[in-house]
């Protein structure tokens, strides 16, 4: 039996691609995942209140969000299957996806399988994640741990440039801790950043600790010519250090790019294989959003369906 439709990934990506393409009655596969680039649900399981997707005026929580999208994709017909692809075959045709125990044809794949953000790993890390600690900018910068408060920004490319950028919408300090002494960011965004009254550079310097009681209150920061130590009053400490794209297993079968995010094709999200889409942050670097995620997972489907249909490849399931 060969399947219609697999689907890679279980965040917003693999969730919304499930949603339409199981409304298409192609009664898609889905591998959520189990271990392999985080966990089942995506991103937003390890967070708290996610308050920008639209529709819930008083925020969401991650965890919930994730469980209604789930529940959706399955009171449509999706087959939910929580387990992690260990190996696809793109080269012959229809195409093979194995997880350790089930191994599937399709004629289609939708890839949803999220990036994962580089942390530092620094002592207090895991106690301040979201008491404090954030990878994300956009996502965090307005909660009001962070109104008119001083918060810590690690990182010196554009990405590290636009989170303190940001943050200054709400901060009343943002301190930029770079490891070098210049930094990557494009000049546009170097010069923005350098004349901001309410951003600090803190050149040759790395936190080392995240310090508090219930909420981040301060950072142990090296000085790397030095190795003096001293200490930084922050409520918040953004990472800007780049993201790492799952894709390890797609590795010399589809089309990457320099950093290993799945390249799509113009404002479709077609790989360079036919029968083969990518949805969601593993296929941008950009902007990093559960709703840009689920847009993107809604074009997939609806791009899968149409490219089954125009091949005569589908089977729709019967009528009950
Ligand atoms: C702490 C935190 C807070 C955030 N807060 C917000 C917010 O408030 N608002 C917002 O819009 N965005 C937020 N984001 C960003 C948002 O979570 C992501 O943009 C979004 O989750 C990306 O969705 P995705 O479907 O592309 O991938 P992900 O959510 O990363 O999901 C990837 C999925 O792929 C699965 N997977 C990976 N490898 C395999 C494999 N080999 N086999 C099977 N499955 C696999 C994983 O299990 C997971 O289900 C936050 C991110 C983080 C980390």
């Amino acid at each position: 039996m060969v399947e219609n439709l697999v689907i890679i990934g279980s965040g917003p990506a693999g969730y919304t691609a499930a949603i339409y393409a199981s409304r298409a009655r192609l009664k898609p596969l889905v591998f959520e995942g189990f271990q392999a680039g985080g966990l089942p649900g995506g991103q937003l399981m390890t967070t708290t209140d996610v308050e920008n997707f639209p529709g819930f005026p008083n925020g969401i929580l991650g965890p919930i969000l994730m469980r209604e999208m789930r529940n959706q994709a399955q009171r449509w017909g999706a087959q939910l299957i929580t387990d992690d692809v260990v190996q696809v075959d793109f080269n012959n045709y229809p195409f093979t996806i194995s997880s350790e125990g089930l191994e599937v044809k399709t004629y289609a794949v939708i890839i949803c399988t999220g990036a994962t953000a580089k942390r530092l790993g620094i002592k207090g890390e895991e106690t301040f994640w979201n008491n404090g600690i954030s990878a994300c900018a956009v996502c965090d910068g307005a909660s009001p741990l962070f109104r008119a408060a001083e918060v810590a920004v690690v990182g010196g490319g554009d990405s590290a440039a636009e989170e303190a950028l940001y943050l200054t919408k709400y901060a009343s300090m943002v301190h930029l801790i770079v490891r070098r002494d210049r930094l990557r960011a494009s000049k546009t965004m170097q010069d923005r950043l350098l004349k901001h009254p309410q951003i600090k550079v803190h050149w040759n310097c790395v936190p080392l600790s995240a310090h508090g009681d219930e909420v981040l209150c301060y950072l142990q920061v090296q000085d790397t010519l030095t190795e003096g130590l001293f200490e930084l009053p922050v409520s918040g400490l953004f990472y800007a250090i780049g993201h790492v794209p799952n894709t390890q297993l797609f590795q010399g079968q589809l089309l990457l790019d320099s950093t290993g995010y799945i390249q799509t094709n113009g404002k479709s999200t077609a790989t360079n294989i036919p029968g083969i889409w990518a949805a969601g942050d593993v296929q941008d670097h950009r902007y990093r959003q559960a709703i840009t995620a689920a847009g993107t997972g809604c074009m997939a489907a609806l791009e899968a369906e149409h490219w089954l249909a125009e091949r005569s490849l589908v089977s729709i399931l019967p009528t009950t």
